[in-house]
């Protein structure tokens, strides 16, 4: 058996770790699985479909066929009721044999719902893991000062008790008070910026504030810029764009700006700013005074000099605020952080060097047992540029998967869940020693569905890609945007929400809808479009401040900042009433017109 990771000290030993274990990784993949049975065997999921196997007489090269043959496919909805029993107070093992003492909210805005996920000191051991791994790698390329800071926007959100002395919040916020993120914070010799106080403060708006007042105040010391999703990043410095006087003026006078009210948060920004520096107020104010004269380029390297990248999740749902982020950016190296979800980790880069666009993540083999199902876009008549649903075929394991193959993600993970279908697609684009390297495609489920079209996340990602680039031209930027299938009348059509940033004159906004009206290649909807039986495209153009005011919404129900994705597609009364009542101009496209 591998070593585990966790008494690994140094990068050099970190990185040969995972090089051996990737080597070995078909090995390694059936002694997780073994030791996820072998913990978990006499538990009431496993019982009703292994009955009275056991895993111990079972040999290494039987035992995945077996599991596998045993074990069906599942979904959330397959664990759900076991899931309910456990917030209910049941202490009888159900999924695990170690007690489930807490359970994670998944962001939801994927799914359009907040799912319960068992969470475990498993969890939070894997993610000081996949932490360390990654900035193992990271460090060959981009060496950091020891005694240097990162100016990182976390933040977490409320845990709560259920009736049953369960506690239930995201998985970031279960994770920064783990005693492994106090591990990480007294091992990395690089301090985040914030101290707790700031990062648990509950209300976003005043850990925004106070992270980036301490990142100024650390100015010279940060080695590196980060966040969980790179949406928090561009969130943090537009809210900079707007307060930098007033963090100017508490730097200045060592003073705290009254927008800041919870006493603990105070207290611990105070206790670190509290000695005036006039100095460097003013060295910042003129930085800033000539990045406002430059609508903020470069804003990232002129105010944290010795920065050497900016480090977030970048892909996937996070793609169309590469734009954004690059304009603040300027020169310095975007670094896309790893692959996971709440139900488990999945992937590190080991390719820091590469932009965002041509990031992969290589599988960790101890993490979970995965599964890959393969899938396969069927051909339409034409033989091309088919966008169909999926044609499955059986799950494979990590050992047998093919590069350039499109499949789903299948988890075991040591937190309870058994064959359970992520719903994510990746792609096979590469090996790292025999652990596959996986691009992430799109969440599967379709999001914008009329009659025989079919169009996912990433389908509508690239759509909307087209549309912008006619924005950019214009000199205009997209804040944000999300889309609806409006079925209520006859024919139904797509909309599409744009929050856009600069003036722009109306004709160049029909031509984006025109343009996306005719990028989308899925030939259902180029069929229905050709018979009319589904109606032009709709642009809807939303005040400034609407995303904001949605990301709010969710927040307000239990969303963490941290985790926020802004949902591509919705069919949520809520968010549709904020987008209808925040429209200011429509367009429909000509695009089908004979
Ligand atoms: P959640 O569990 O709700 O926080 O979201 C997890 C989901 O976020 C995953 O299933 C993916 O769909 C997406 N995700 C996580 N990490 C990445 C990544 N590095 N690139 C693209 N999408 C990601």
């Amino acid at each position: 058996m591998e070593p585990a990771m966790d008494n690994i000290g140094s990068y050099c030993d970190i990185i040969s770790w995972f090089e051996d274990v990737s080597e070995n990784a078909p090995r390694v993949q059936t002694q997780t699985l073994r030791r996820i049975l072998q913990l978990n065997f006499a538990v009431e999921y496993l019982k009703k479909w292994i009955g009275e196997v056991n895993v111990e007489d079972v040999e290494d090269s039987a035992l995945e066929s077996l599991y596998t043959s045993l074990v069906p496919l599942a979904s959330h909805a397959d664990f759900e009721p076991y899931v309910q029993r456990i917030v209910d107070g049941e202490k009888a093992p159900l999924i695990t044999e170690e007690p489930i003492t807490t359970l994670s909210l998944s962001s939801g805005t994927t799914e359009g719902r907040q799912k319960y996920v068992p969470f475990t000191r498993h969890s939070s051991k894997t993610t000081l893991q996949i932490f360390k791994l990654a900035a193992a790698y990271r460090s060959r390329i981009y060496p950091i000062k020891e005694e240097g800071r990162i100016l990182e926007f976390i933040y977490s959100s409320k845990q709560f008790k259920t009736d049953s002395d369960i506690t239930v919040g995201t998985a970031t916020t279960h994770y920064f008070a783990s005693d492994e993120f106090k591990i990480k914070q007294q091992q990395t010799k690089s301090y985040i910026c914030s101290p707790e106080e700031v990062i648990s403060s509950g209300d976003y708006k005043q850990s925004t504030y106070c992270h980036l007042l301490l990142g100024i105040y650390f100015c010279d010391q940060v080695e590196f810029i980060a966040s969980t999703f790179a949406f928090s990043i561009i969130q943090s410095f537009i809210s900079f764009e707007e307060s930098w006087k007033d963090i100017c003026n508490d730097i200045r006078d060592g003073t705290l700006s009254s927008r800041i009210t919870i006493p603990s948060v105070r207290k611990a920004v105070l206790d670190i700013i509290s000695v005036p520096n006039p100095c460097l107020a003013k060295r910042v104010q003129s930085k800033c005074e000539e990045l406002e004269e430059l609508d903020w380029f470069g804003l990232i390297p002129k105010l944290w000099p010795n920065a050497k990248y900016v480090y977030s999740i970048m892909t996937g749902s996070m793609q169309p605020y590469l734009t954004k982020l690059r304009h603040y950016a300027g020169d310095l190296p975007l670094v896309s952080a790893d692959y996971g979800s709440t139900e488990s980790w999945i992937g590190v880069n080991v390719d820091p060097c590469y932009p965002p666009e041509k990031v992969s993540f290589a599988v960790v083999p101890t993490f979970s047992y995965f599964e890959f199902i393969p899938l396969n876009r069927s051909e339409n008549e034409d033989g091309k540029s088919a966008i169909d649903d999926f044609v499955e075929d059986d799950p494979v394991p990590l050992s047998h998967v093919k590069l350039g193959q499109q499949y789903e993600i299948v988890l075991t993970t040591f937190t309870g869940l058994y064959r359970y279908r992520l719903g994510d697609v990746v792609e096979v684009v590469g090996f790292h020693r025999n652990t596959p390297k996986l691009n992430f495609i799109c969440r599967r489920k379709l999001i914008l569905t009329i009659n025989i079209d079919k169009n996912t996340e990433n389908d509508l990602q690239l759509v909307v890609e087209k549309g912008s680039q006619i924005l950019r031209k214009a000199r205009a930027e997209l804040v944000d945007f999300t889309s609806h299938a409006e079925i209520a009348k006859n024919p139904g059509h797509y909309i599409i929400y744009w929050e856009i940033k600069g003036e722009v004159e109306e004709s160049v906004l029909e031509e984006c809808c025109r343009e996306m009206d005719a990028s989308f290649i899925d030939h259902g909807y180029v069929v229905s479009r050709r018979r009319n039986s589904i109606g032009p495209l709709e642009l809807r153009i939303v005040e400034n401040g609407t995303f904001k005011k949605i990301m709010e919404n969710f927040i307000a129900n239990g969303a963490a900042m941290s985790q926020f994705k802004t949902p591509r597609c919705t069919t949520n009364q809520v968010l549709l009433r904020i987008l209808n009542l925040c429209t200011i101009k429509r367009f429909h496209s000509t695009a089908y017109e004979s």
